[in-house]
């Protein structure tokens, strides 16, 4: 059982993939988890496998109702937010851009953009109320960082992610609010490996691409994700972290030299 006074951690889109990763580290370290998600069943099924303290709240992050319900539930069952982490998401369709639809590039922006807006607008709110700060930790990507073909609107929501990142920890950082993002590479999810198996994706050309020669595992990208809510990071805000296996740190065609990498 955790402890009554453990800090609270709200997740959101943590009923799989990163978000699941990274409920059960911060469980597994001492933290009340509440799991925000889409889909309300498995969020409730998810807490209820980390144990009696936690928490699954059905929500939709570009809804601003959704999102005041389940601050109410946190205020009523625990008194206090210490951490946010935004890491709802959905991906691209890939698609040409040629064929691309406005309505689903809208819909990118919304999720990504209004949801990490939304939920961190009303977290901050409750940190700077109590007087307790707290930390918000936002995903990027390295489609935030570099161009990659066809990912107009997952690319341009995880750039406006690190613009919000760097605006709100400018603002709120004497608040004792700090506001962080993870930008990570490709990640063995499992929607990683459909895309793989359904050819959308070629692990090869993303190994070869990679420094590390690898893939990275989502313990890794909630290790820095964890790393950025804890004490240990009391003074950094507004960066945004690259867990790439190296990726973006990475600008040349292959070894000048011609041997492989
Ligand atoms: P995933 O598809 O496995 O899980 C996403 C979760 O978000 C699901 O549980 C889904 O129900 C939930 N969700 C979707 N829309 C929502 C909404 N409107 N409101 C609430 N919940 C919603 O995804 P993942 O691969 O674990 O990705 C997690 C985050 O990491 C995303 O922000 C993604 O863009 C980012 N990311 C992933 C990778 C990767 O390789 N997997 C790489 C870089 C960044």
């Amino acid at each position: 059982m955790t402890k009554s006074d453990a800090p609270v951690c709200l997740i959101t889109g943590a009923a799989q993939g990163i978000g699941w990763e990274t409920a059960q580290l911060f469980a597994q370290r001492g933290h009340r988890v509440v799991i925000a998600d889409l889909d309300g069943p498995l969020a409730t099924q998810r807490a209820e496998q980390l144990g009696p303290d936690h928490l699954g709240l059905a929500c939709n992050v570009t809804d601003e109702d959704d999102a005041k319900a389940v601050f109410q539930a946190i205020t009523q069952r625990y008194g206090r937010l210490d951490v946010l982490v935004n890491n709802a998401g959905i991906g691209d369709t890939s698609a040409p851009t040629l064929e691309q639809t406005p309505s689903h590039f809208r819909k990118v922006l919304e999720v990504h953009l209004s949801g990490t807006f939304i939920l961190s607008q009303q977290a901050a709110a409750m940190m700077i109320t109590h007087g307790t700060g707290g930390a918000i930790v936002n995903f990027s990507s390295i489609a935030g960082l570099t161009g990659l073909p066809r990912r107009n609107a997952y690319g341009a929501a995880k750039a406006g992610i690190i613009a919000m990142t760097k605006s709100m920890g400018a603002e709120w950082g004497a608040q004792g609010v700090r506001v962080n993002a993870v930008a990570p590479g490709y990640v063995r999810t499992a929607l990683v490996e459909k895309l793989i198996s359904d050819g959308l994706l070629n692990a090869q050309t993303i190994l070869a691409r990679t420094p590390m020669g690898r893939m990275l595992a989502p313990r890794e990208i909630s290790e820095a994700v964890y790393f950025l809510a804890s004490p240990a990071a009391s003074g950094i805000t507004g960066t945004v972290l690259s867990v790439d296996g190296g990726w973006t740190a990475f600008g040349a065609a292959g070894d000048p030299s011609g041997a492989p990498i």
